[in-house]
């Protein structure tokens, strides 16, 4: 399984700080062969970044997506538009929408179907917060996450699905999940998308995020059942993110 690094802007970079991140990123990337890169910029700078990224190894991702292709929805952006500019990869259900917008387990479920339909991939977001890992309530919070975003998807697009293990308690705070914490999870996440997804559940990648840095990622990426990195704060300094792109 071909590991894969999402860099995550947030609301973060106008256009002319996007075009020149690219330029300082690009002639960087030498070492990250091997690996699928992404970059998931705020929706104003997918359209102008998507010639300096066209025949690099560095793929668009884009943050959000609305689940209907087309109508009355204002402030929404659909799959078709995102495939229209270049977008390959798509983030459902990032725990900040979960939190500020409101957005639900049926809203995620909604947007990884229209995704899977406009021929994007998603990565489906996941995670449990301080309070249900104090409680206890960590496994049964995502295990929950994943059935309820998932539903509606079958066994057969499963390969095109990515689920991103994202702690809330380890996001912005510079205190990543431990390997064990990581493992532990990842390996209930890929018992649950077997119980899903039957054989099929064994191609979706799972990503770690969550306070991912130059100084930890080569740890997190050895760590068993890690496949990927998602990466918010970090990867908004290209030589940063080149790193974490080029762990070892
Ligand atoms: C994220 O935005 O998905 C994220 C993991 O953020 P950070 O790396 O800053 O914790």
């Amino acid at each position: 399984m071909r590991p894969l690094i999402i860099g995550n802007w947030k609301m973060h970079l106008t256009v002319s700080d996007a075009l020149a991140y690219a330029r300082t990123l690009l002639p960087r990337l030498a070492a990250a062969g091997g690996r699928e890169i992404a970059l998931a910029p705020p929706f104003t700078a997918l359209s102008p970044i998507a010639p300096l990224l066209k025949g690099s190894p560095i793929l668009l991702a884009a943050q959000n997506l609305f689940w209907e292709d087309e109508g009355p929805y204002t402030g929404e952006i659909s799959g078709p538009m995102l495939q229209e500019v270049g977008v390959t990869y798509v983030l459902v259900a990032h725990s900040e929408r979960r939190r500020h917008l409101e957005e639900t387990d049926r809203a995620a479920a909604r947007k990884v179907v229209a995704a899977m339909r406009c021929g994007l991939k998603p990565v489906l977001c996941v995670g449990e917060d301080e309070a249900d890992r104090a409680a206890g309530l960590a496994q049964t919070v995502v295990r929950a996450q994943l059935a309820r975003g998932l539903e509606g998807v079958a066994p057969g697009e499963a390969a095109r699905l990515q689920v991103a293990y994202e702690p809330v308690w380890a996001i912005g705070t510079g205190k990543a999940a431990t390997p064990a914490q990581a493992a532990e999870m990842h390996a209930l996440i890929r018992k649950e998308l077997a119980g899903l997804f039957r054989e099929g559940g064994s191609a979706v990648r799972i990503l770690y995020g969550g306070s991912v840095t130059p100084a930890n990622v080569d740890e997190l990426m050895r760590t068993p059942g890690v496949d990927g990195a998602l990466v918010g704060g970090a990867s908004l300094k290209a030589d940063e993110f080149a790193r974490i792109a080029a762990y070892r």
